[in-house]
């Protein structure tokens, strides 16, 4: 019930639509009573073979009716949809506000299938809570008050017979139907819900499914899904069907039951012979809303079901937010971290432990440890990612929680070990760092970035993820990236983990050129080229284990140097890659 009144206050902006909406539908709905009526009268007065002219009033009625029924219900899909549509804008605008704050953080602890699932279907369900939720009902109610009335002014009695008759379909009759079809509905929506994320991994997956062998396995689960689903779509056909057979049966019964009440208060045939007819085809036709009301229900179930979904986004708080008046980005951008811990929600064991640092601007410095170690917890932490519960990070003195995190996120360039680009071209996806970048910036960062060759190719589609770019590509392009965005401080994480040999050389250099004058963070776990950073931080399990330069922290013989000669004997033909 909160959740139905939650999604009715998102709604209210439409009230008006919506009222119009529904006038325009009972109209159509009363036009198509008054065709039945009108059409019932012509047939039964006809029978009495009056002058031609005695029929006029009902010809006119039929002309009138039918014609208004056609109109109407144009008028009334008209608005509805237009009311739909825009609470569907509506929807969608206010779900990518709320998760996007979300994002990375909060993110993490849903399944993209599902958050699919949220986007499209869940929205989509919603969307129509007025069209299939709250007209229905409202119809069925106007129709039938304005039958009593009417069929009250003839005979109390079998006003009384339509009113019971009415409360059953209205009220009995969906109570059965969604008792017996209780979950079936979220039931569907969970095995979609299912399906969707089996799909995501499957198409993303596909490789290594097949290579394991794990790609029957996969498929049966999908398989059985289906199956489940069908199951219960069987069940509900069968219900809708049961729905409709009583419906009409009812329909019959309160028939016979009005006739049978009227017809011994009747004088003679005749004349009143006409009002039976005419009031057996009105009877009939006021059961038409009725129809719809146990899909309303059962939309109601599904609806609320996507609002608890959705509310589930909009009320999670996301990790970080902007101060309410944030510091400006500082011109002397000394990066500071005392004493940082960290550990991750739901982790047992702190990724950082009281870790202390300082980087001046323009200087050079490495992060380096084993996997595992926190290094890109680090990233994390300076992005903004996450809050800092213990400890202190500040840039140019302020503490990094003063600042907006998309300004900290404006001001430090991020390249990760893979590089996202989206199925657009690599126009669009370079204009990711500078939206108003002309085509000669673009084309100057392309050739900084080692990718001359692109600078005449800029609305080729780069794939989906990139696929038609190779690693070193995507990589340069993350590059260029870095160039437009004009960030005094550039993080690289992993940035050339997943190349090749002669490639990561490439890049790292166009990298090593790229950043002189810039204040630059690299996260590796490969010594490679360690001379060229002004100083090396050797994280392990989640402490600072040694700082110093390449040649100092060689002196040392500590985990360093050990770390730098494994590596290095291990791959003793590529130790001239290094200079
Ligand atoms: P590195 O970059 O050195 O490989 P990370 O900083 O990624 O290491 O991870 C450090 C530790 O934090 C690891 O033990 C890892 O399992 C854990 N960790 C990383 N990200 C998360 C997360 N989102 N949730 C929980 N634990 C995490």
């Amino acid at each position: 019930m909160k959740t139905f009144l939650r999604l009715t206050t998102i709604v209210r902006p439409y009230y008006l639509w919506m009222a119009l909406a529904a006038l325009i539908g009972f109209a159509t709905t009363g036009s198509g009573i008054g065709l039945l009526v009108t059409s019932g009268y012509i047939i039964a007065k006809a029978s009495l073979q009056p002058p031609l002219g005695a029929l006029q009033l009902g010809i006119i009625g039929v002309r009138v009716f039918g014609i208004a029924r056609g109109v109407l219900r144009y008028a009334e899909r008209v608005v509805s949809h237009s009311t739909t549509f825009r609470i569907l804008a509506k929807l969608r605008l206010w779900f990518y506000d709320a998760i996007e704050p979300l994002a990375p953080a909060r993110l993490l602890y849903f399944k993209s299938g599902d958050l699919l699932q949220r986007v499209v279907d869940d929205i989509q369900s919603l969307e129509n809570i007025y069209t299939r939720v709250l007209a229905p009902p409202f119809t069925a109610l106007l129709v039938s008050t304005l039958m009593w009335l009417l069929l009250g002014t003839y005979s109390l009695q079998a006003s009384l017979l339509l009113l019971f008759f009415h409360l059953l379909a209205g009220i009995a009759i969906p109570l059965i139907v969604i008792t017996l079809g209780k979950g079936t509905q979220s039931g569907i929506m969970d095995l979609k819900t299912d399906q969707q994320v089996l799909a995501i991994d499957f198409l993303q997956g596909i490789g290594e499914l097949k290579l394991y062998g794990k790609l029957p396995a996969h498929l049966a689960e999908m398989q059985c899904n289906e199956a489940k689903m069908l199951r219960l779509q069987h069940k509900n056909a069968c219900i809708d069907g049961l729905h409709e057979s009583l419906t009409g049966l009812l329909m019959n019964a309160a028939v016979i039951a009005i006739l049978c009440a009227l017809v011994p208060t009747l004088p003679k045939a005749g004349t009143n012979g006409i009002y039976l007819t005419v009031i057996t085809f009105a009877v009939m036709a006021s059961f038409e809303p009725f129809l719809s009301l146990p899909a309303s229900m059962k939309n109601l179930e599904v609806d609320v079901r996507a609002g608890n979904r959705l509310f589930e986004i909009l009320d999670a708080k996301p990790e970080t937010a902007a101060p309410p008046e944030p510091a400006s980005f500082p011109e002397n951008h000394i990066i500071r971290a005392e004493n940082l811990t960290f550990t991750y929600p739901g982790n047992h064991i702190r990724s950082l432990e009281k870790i202390s640092f300082t980087v001046e601007p323009g200087r050079h410095i490495a992060i380096v440890g084993p996997s595992g170690a926190g290094k890109s917890t680090v990233t994390s932490l300076l992005m903004r990612f996450w809050n800092l519960p213990c400890g202190q990070l500040s840039i140019g003195g302020k503490d990094i929680g003063l600042f907006d995190p998309e300004e900290i996120r404006r001001n430090i360039a991020l390249v990760s070990q893979r590089t996202y680009l989206f199925a657009e071209t690599i126009r669009e996806n370079l204009l990711l760092a500078k939206p108003d970048a002309s085509d000669d910036e673009l084309k100057d960062a392309l050739t900084a970035a080692g990718l001359g060759c692109f600078t005449s190719r800029l609305d080729e589609w780069t794939g989906q993820h990139g696929m038609k770019l190779s690693g070193g590509e995507r990589q340069r392009i993350a590059i260029a990236r870095v160039l437009l965005q004009k960030a005094p401080i550039v993080i690289l994480d992993e940035a050339t983990a997943n190349l090749d040999p002669i490639t990561e050389k490439e890049v790292t250099g166009t990298l090593a050129a790229i950043c002189r004058g810039n204040t630059l963070i690299a996260i590796t776990h490969r010594l490679k080229a360690m001379e060229r950073y002004d100083r090396i931080i050797v994280l392990e399990k989640g402490k600072i284990s040694e700082q110093g330069s390449h040649d100092e922290l060689m002196r040392k013989n500590g985990t360093y140097r050990r770390m730098w000669e494994l590596q290095h004997s291990e791959n003793p033909g590529r130790e001239n890659d290094d200079a």
